[in-house]
């Protein structure tokens, strides 16, 4: 099994380059965002909690997403291999999954992070609000989605650089180029399906 951090900021581009690394390698992915979104439109009593801390552009309590990673990686005992898209966002997050998996016998081989100027970011979380409708891309909230990544995610990427696992790529041109870059990283641990999907 190999199990992958994809990390960034907000708008770094995870989601897209998620999407051909699940065509290329058949890996399941794990969006927490995601997750919770679907919680939220669901109405459940974890979305109506999560989504007041969403609006505000701020993190969902640690014991919130551990929760929802613990029971996504119960249901999933065969995949060949994980994504986590979005986690851990907090160093107590990274030491709760670095356990999880250490009870099921595995790891996180390596932390892979795109990086992308300020700047950019605004521009294309701002264009992905007017595209997408996600209520939380307004500039008032990645402005404070933004200073909780400095303050509280930056820190699991030099929590994984302490363990030899970080590996940098930069998040800007092509979405292809970007993706070769990651692919470049993979291919010390993992071969592309044979057939990928399409
Ligand atoms: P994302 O789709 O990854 O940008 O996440 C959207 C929002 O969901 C974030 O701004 C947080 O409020 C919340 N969220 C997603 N993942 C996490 C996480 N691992 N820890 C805490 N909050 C999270």
């Amino acid at each position: 099994m190999f199990n992958l951090i994809l990390f960034g900021p907000p708008g770094s581009g995870k989601g897209t380059q998620s999407d051909l690394l699940i065509q290329t390698y058949g890996f399941l992915h794990l969006s927490t965002g995601e997750l919770l979104r679907d919680e939220v439109n669901r109405k459940t009593p974890l979305g109506i909690e999560a989504q007041m801390f969403m609006d505000e552009g701020q993190l969902v309590p640690d014991e919130v997403v551990i929760g929802m990673i613990d029971s996504k990686l119960n249901n999933n005992p065969a995949a060949k291999g994980i994504i986590f898209d979005g986690f851990p966002r907090t160093v107590a997050q990274a030491k709760a999954l670095d356990k999880l998996l250490e009870l099921k016998h595995t790891k996180i081989h390596t932390l892979v992070a795109l990086d992308v100027p300020e700047e950019e970011l605004k521009k294309r979380l701002l264009q992905r609000g007017k595209e997408s409708g996600r209520s939380d891309d307004n500039e008032v909230t990645i402005t404070k989605r933004i200073t909780e990544y400095k303050n509280k995610t930056q820190p699991v990427a030099d929590y994984y650089d302490q363990h030899g696992k970080l590996e940098s790529v930069m998040g800007v041109g092509s979405i292809e180029d970007i993706f070769h870059n990651i692919q470049k990283v993979l291919e010390r641990y993992v071969a592309p399906l044979k057939n990928p999907a399409s």
